[in-house]
C-alpha cells in the first residue's frame, strides 16, 4: 500500500475508516489553558495501523481519547465511517462505541475481580443490546479467537485465577467481542511480562487482520510500534513532529526529537546511531510560548528555532517533519 500526502495529516491510499481533522484539546490547570493536543489529522484505513509514539505527556492519550469520544476535542472534527461522530450523544453514540474499542494498559485493573469471564464477556453485548440467545455463541467464538481453549475451561474463573497474559487476553476479548472496525489499544503490553508480549501483539494482529480492523497503537516502545504499525506518527508537547512509514522513519528519522528516540530505545534489526546528540532535560523543560516547542531540549537549536514555529512540510512522499532542518541532516 502505497501513501498519499496532503496538507492535512497522515493520509492512506485506500478510504479512510476513521480521519480526524485538526483535533485540539485543551485543559483549564490552575486558572490558564493548556493545550494537550494541538491541530493533530490524521488517517486510518481498514487493515491498517498507525502507531503514535512520544513520551508521557506528549498528548498521545489524549488523541486516542478523542478519536474514541472518551474524551470532548475542543476543536476539529472526527470522520467516522463517513459519519461526523465529533458531537455525537445518546444513541448514536453507543452505536459509535460498539464500533470503536480500546483494549486497555493495565488488564490487573480492567476487569471487575467478582465477575466471572464469562459475566465479563457477556457485559458489553448487554450493553450494546445484543440478544442474549446470541451470547454465548459469540462468547465460544472470542474465546477461540484470543486462545482461550477450550472455552468451557475459562467461563467461570474469575480474574484472580488467571496469569497477567490469560488477563490481557480476556480484556481483548472483551474488545473484539461488540463487533468493533475500530480498535485503539494503549501500551498494550508495557505491564506484561516480556515473555508473554509477543504473544498478545501476535494475538492483536490476527485479528485485525483476519477482521479487517483498522488500528491505532499508543506506545512509547519505538520496537513494539515497528513490529506491529505501517505508519507511525511522532508526538511532542501535543504537536506532530514527524509522521511516516514506521520502518523508514525509524531507519532514517528526520526530526532531532524522532532521532533521539530512536537513539535511545533498542530497536531489533535497526542499525542505531549511538552516538547521535542526546536531547537534554525532559518534558518538564518544554520551551517556552513561541518558536519550535523541542528548542529547549533541542542539540541542533538556531535563531530561527526561538522566532518561528516550525509546520509540518512534506519532505518525501510520504514522509512530513515539523523542524526548521527539514530533514536534511544526515
Ligand atoms: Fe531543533 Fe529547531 Fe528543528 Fe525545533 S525547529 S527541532 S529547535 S532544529
Amino acid at each position: 500500500m502505497s501513501d498519499v500526502r496532503g496538507g492535512d495529516g497522515v493520509r492512506t491510499a485506500m478510504t479512510p475508516l476513521i480521519k480526524a481533522i485538526g483535533l485540539e484539546k485543551t485543559f483549564r490547570t490552575r486558572g490558564r489553558d493548556v493545550a494537550a493536543v494541538a491541530d493533530v489529522s490524521l488517517e486510518v484505513a481498514r487493515g491498517e495501523a498507525l502507531g503514535i509514539v512520544g513520551e508521557s505527556g506528549c498528548g498521545k492519550t489524549t488523541t486516542a481519547r478523542m478519536l474514541l469520544r472518551l474524551e470532548d476535542p475542543s476543536a476539529g472534527k472526527i470522520i467516522f465511517d463517513g459519519t461526523d461522530i465529533t458531537t455525537l450523544r445518546g444513541a448514536a453514540l453507543l452505536k459509535f462505541r460498539a464500533q470503536a474499542q480500546l483494549v486497555f494498559q493495565n488488564p490487573f485493573d480492567a476487569l471487575n475481580p467478582r465477575f466471572s469471564i464469562r459475566r465479563a464477556l457477556a457485559e458489553p453485548l448487554n450493553n450494546f443490546g445484543v440478544p442474549i440467545r446470541e451470547h454465548a455463541d459469540r462468547i465460544d467464538a472470542v474465546l477461540h479467537r484470543v486462545r482461550l481453549t477450550p472455552p468451557a475451561a475459562w467461563l467461570d474463573r474469575r480474574p484472580h485465577e488467571l496469569s497477567g497474559g490469560q488477563l490481557q487476553r480476556v480484556v481483548l476479548a472483551r474488545a473484539l467481542i461488540p463487533g468493533p472496525t475500530l480498535i485503539v489499544a494503549d501500551e498494550p503490553v508495557s505491564m506484561l511480562d516480556v515473555s508473554v508480549r509477543a504473544g498478545i501483539l501476535n494475538l492483536l494482529r490476527e485479528a485485525r487482520d483476519a477482521l479487517g480492523l483498522a488500528a491505532v497503537y499508543i506506545s512509547h516502545d519505538l520496537a513494539l510500534i515497528r513490529y506491529v504499525c505501517e505508519r507511525t506518527m511522532v508526538m511532542y508537547l501535543g504537536q506532530v513532529v514527524e509522521e511516516g512509514p514506521t520502518k523508514e522513519l525509524i531507519a532514517n528519522p528526520a526530526h532531532p526529537y524522532t532521532r533521539a528516540l530512536v537513539a535511545a530505545v533498542p530497536v531489533p534489526h535497526v542499525a542505531q546511531d549511538r552516538a547521535q546528540l542526546p536531547i537534554r532535560g525532559s518534558l518538564s523543560d518544554a520551551a517556552a510560548i513561541g518558536g519550535c516547542a523541542f528548542r529547549g531540549r533541542c542539540p541542533h537549536a538556531m535563531k530561527i528555532c526561538i522566532e518561528l514555529a516550525p509546520t509540518l512540510r512534506t519532505i518525501t512522499p510520504t514522509r512530513r517533519v515539523a523542524c526548521h532542518l527539514e530533514g536534511t541532516m544526515s
